[in-house]
């Protein structure tokens, strides 16, 4: 793994029993980049990024941060956006966050404010998460994944549900935690929104990466029709 190297996910598979999802993809996220993995429903997307969480079975190599494989020490320097645990929907956004900050070691009473602020969630904060509109569990799944300051964000379909109003904050939220030296692993299905917000796009398909480039290249081998298949 070299100093740029933020995520190095090498020859990954998934299995759910019978069903490869995943058929030994590799690729880098490098320092200060967002890299997207595009592809339509059912790729393989969530269940990368679920294996560099550490949350299913594997095999290959995976190295977060030039820490290691997945651990829950690793996992304190990485920020996920998926869905919000149906366990935890019982708790309200305030003691959710803080049940993530007590777990974490780390609570930035200033920064969750200034997060909920953003994403207008501050008249929401005693509200239970299973009373929230789909959009506003979003919106937290958001600031419990920013709030810890990771240096490596997970952002699988983080726009859906968002209304255009956060879709552009969490856009300068992303633009922010690159400058400041983040990386972003990012998923869509998407093509548009995969050329607007990512430095790199790799094209997963049936659980195989088929291509990898900037936006321009990638835009190109579409318009060529070439990657056809992925997106139908
Ligand atoms: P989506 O956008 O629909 O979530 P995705 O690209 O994220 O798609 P995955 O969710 O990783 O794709 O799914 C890849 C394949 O693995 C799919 O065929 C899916 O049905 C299958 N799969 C995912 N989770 C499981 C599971 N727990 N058990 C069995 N099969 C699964």
């Amino acid at each position: 793994m070299s100093n740029n190297d933020v995520l190095k996910v090498e020859k990954l598979v998934v299995k759910y029993g019978e069903k490869t999802a995943v058929k030994g993809i590799s690729f880098t996220v490098n320092n200060g980049e967002v890299y997207c993995l595009l592809g339509p429903n059912g790729a393989g997307k969530t269940s990368t990024i679920k294996a560099v969480l550490g949350l299913v079975k594997y095999e290959g190599l995976i190295d977060v941060l030039g820490l290691g494989p997945p651990s829950p020490v690793v996992m304190n320097h990485v920020g996920v956006v998926m869905e919000t645990p149906a366990v935890l929907e019982a708790l309200t956004v305030k003691e959710f966050l803080e049940f993530l900050g007590s777990v974490r070691g780390t609570f930035n009473a200033r920064r969750v404010e200034a997060l909920l602020e953003a994403f207008e969630l501050k008249d929401y904060i005693n509200t239970p998460i299973a009373a929230l509109s789909a959009g506003n569990k979003q919106k937290v799944a958001i600031v419990a994944a920013l709030m810890h300051e990771p240096r490596l964000l997970l952002l699988d379909e983080p726009f859906n549900f968002l209304d255009v109003k956060s879709v552009r904050i969490l856009k300068e939220i992303m633009q922010r935690h690159i400058e400041s030296g983040g990386s972003i692993l990012f998923s869509t299905h998407i093509m548009e929104v995969a050329e607007r917000v990512c430095s790199r796009i790799g094209i997963i398909n049936d659980g195989v990466l088929v291509t990898e480039g900037t936006p321009g290249r990638i835009k190109e081998e579409a318009n060529a029709g070439t990657l056809e298949d992925a997106f139908l």
